[in-house]
């Protein structure tokens, strides 16, 4: 069986402003990792846009928890973990196709079914889903199967 994702660590998931949103969940775990209160995390370290409470970036555009890696790596939120198997890149075979360019741990020779079926393994074993669709991401998939 071929490996349908394998991260090969180059950080380009963690660039950008406002994708990684927390849920009251991801907020409990990363406060517990960084041994700070919740609420201490949501001062130092989000900010909210369209309701959502998202992480910062640092001035290089990278999370601010990105320093040759993921520094909070047992603590990082759902979205994280669940990245690549996102809900367009489960459904649709062309955004999987498109996120290979961005994404180099995305094995192209896998295809997209098997990318599919990994994922949903993986999402299902990690207890991934999106749970309440007013505060978690919407990259989460929602359908049970
Ligand atoms: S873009 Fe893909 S390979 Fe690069 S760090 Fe993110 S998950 Fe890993
Ligand atoms: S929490 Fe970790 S994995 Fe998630 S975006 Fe930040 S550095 Fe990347």
């Amino acid at each position: 069986m071929t490996l349908a994702f394998e991260c090969k660590m180059c950080g380009h998931c963690c660039k950008g402003k406002g994708g990684i949103i927390l849920t009251s969940k991801d907020r409990s775990r990363l406060a517990e990792h960084l041994k700070i209160s919740p609420e201490e995390l949501i001062e130092k370290y989000t900010e909210k846009i369209n309701g959502k409470i998202r992480l910062i970036c640092g001035e290089d555009d990278y999370c601010i928890f990105f320093s040759e890696g993921c520094s909070v790596h047992p603590g990082r939120p759902d979205i994280c973990r669940a990245w690549p198997f996102f809900r367009g890149n489960l459904i649709d075979e062309t955004s999987w196709e498109m996120i290979q360019e961005y994404c180099p741990g995305v094995e192209a020779k896998a295809g997209h079914k098997e990318f599919v079926r990994q994922g949903k393994e993986y999402i299902k074993q990690e207890g991934l889903r999106q749970h309440d669709p007013d505060i978690a991401p919407n990259a989460l998939i929602t359908d049970p199967e």
